[in-house]
């Protein structure tokens, strides 16, 4: 292995995904759905797949099938108030991962440094690593709360100083993902303007992951990056058909910003993935279409969403404070982070090996209480691991039946 490899590890998706198959938990883990996709969206792909036209199932234009850039390039002309041309300022990719992979990718030089905010979507590191790029990390950190009231993820924040600090003439970028995986912090307009700011005066990138763009949780509204004052010409900004339609099993993602970042995208991608599957873009692309007629009604599923996920929110945090674990309540996303250490008394973790103490209780409750959760450490670099000891973090875009099966296993436990 390469030595840009060797401190790579098997990945916890891989590691939790195999537990689940060995012990089959109820499965909280891995963040996709349980239920099923709107039925437009898997009756757009059977209608391509039975369909008559035949070079539907034959290779496409490399950087994103026609139909799906028109239809992406309308709606984000839309949503960043600027024309966003179809052929040169957006890329469709191989999931969200290959739009970071190639964002990442094209534009690192030897010692180029990456900030990430931790904690963060665990693949931004190794990528980085893998480019030749550094990355530096900031911790968003827990304001001190009074009281034992409830903490939302708005209490997690940035030093401004201290993220002004890891900025230097070395910067290539700082990679943000709103609203964030794990914690479900949405960032706000203030905290987005700062992050801009020192974009500016260091003349950085910024690539901005926003998958769950569409999951936001009242009163907290999604703000776009590249809306910010002189932030279009610095910013790449990702998104994934799996997270938008509920599709994850599509494996379907974008990437769209200026031409002359986008041509350095476009360069990685059409040596490795080339061009991504036709069917699936096509079914993506019809969707859209239909979605866009109805963008500002509560029936467009991009609203619908968050209404459907609120509730499953609530239920979830209820249920592990019920228990005596402390949520961190999300303003967006799907997942709750909880600190599960009130417990510790009710928990024997003497059989699990891990070196971090999240790895050995979130293994305790996959197989002794068939409740898979992630552990929160790999969400930061090797130094910042112990920060996350004490968190496990739970997805909550499933069946109520299967949230009120987890708040069961819970409680029969304790
Ligand atoms: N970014 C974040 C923050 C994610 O949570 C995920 C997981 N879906 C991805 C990127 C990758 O998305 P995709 O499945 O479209 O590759
Ligand atoms: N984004 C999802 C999660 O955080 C899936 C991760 C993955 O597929 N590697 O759970």
């Amino acid at each position: 292995l390469p030595d840009r490899y060797k401190t790579v590890g098997n990945s916890v998706w891989n590691e939790f995904t195999q537990l689940a198959i060995e012990h089959k938990p109820l499965n909280l883990g891995q963040g996709f759905p349980d239920f099923p996709a709107p039925d437009y969206v898997t009756k757009a792909l059977a209608d391509v797949a039975a369909g008559e036209e035949a070079l539907l199932h034959q290779y496409t234009r490399g950087f994103g099938h026609v139909r799906l850039v028109n239809a992406l390039s309308k709606l984000y002309s839309k949503l960043i108030g600027r024309p966003i041309d179809a052929f040169s300022e957006i890329l469709v990719t191989s999931g969200a991962y290959e739009a970071l992979f190639s964002s990442i990718g094209g534009h690192t030089r030897p010692g180029d440094e990456f900030i990430i905010i931790e904690p963060f979507f665990d693949c931004y590191e190794p990528m980085v690593l893998a480019a030749g790029g550094k990355p530096v990390y900031i911790p968003l950190r827990p304001k001190s709360t009074t009281g034992n009231g409830p903490t939302t993820s708005a209490d997690w924040v940035l030093d401004p100083d201290e993220l002004a600090s890891k900025f230097n003439s070395n910067t290539k970028a700082i990679i943000l993902n709103t609203p964030l995986n794990p914690l479900g912090k949405v960032f706000t307009v203030d905290e987005l303007t700062t992050i801009a700011n020192l974009c500016k005066k260091w003349n950085t990138l910024c690539i901005s992951d926003e998958v769950y763009e569409w999951m936001t949780y009242k009163p907290n509204k999604h703000v776009r990056i590249a809306t910010l004052p002189g932030m279009w010409e610095r910013t790449i900004t990702i998104g994934s058909a799996g997270k938008t339609f509920s599709v994850t099993g599509w494996k379907l993602g974008w990437a769209y910003g200026p031409a002359n970042l986008m041509e350095n995208l476009r360069i990685v991608h059409q040596n490795c993935v080339y061009t991504c599957p036709t069917p699936i873009q096509e079914a993506v692309a019809r969707s859209f279409e239909l979605e866009m007629t109805r963008l500002d009604s509560p029936d467009c599923f991009f609203n619908e969403i968050s209404a459907i996920l609120e509730p499953k929110r609530d239920f979830l945090v209820n249920a592990l404070t019920h228990i005596g674990m402390k949520p961190v309540i999300p303003e967006g996303g799907y997942f709750v982070v909880a600190d599960w250490t009130p417990l510790e008394n009710s928990v024997n973790l003497s059989k699990e090996t891990d070196k971090y103490k999240d790895y050995r209780f979130a293994k305790f409750l996959t197989k002794n209480i068939s409740l898979q959760g992630i552990p929160v450490s790999p969400f930061y670099c090797e130094q910042h691991k112990p920060l996350a000891s004490n968190l496990i973090r739970f997805c909550f875009i499933k069946k109520d039946e299967n949230l009120q099966k987890a708040a069961k296993l819970l409680r029969d436990w304790k």
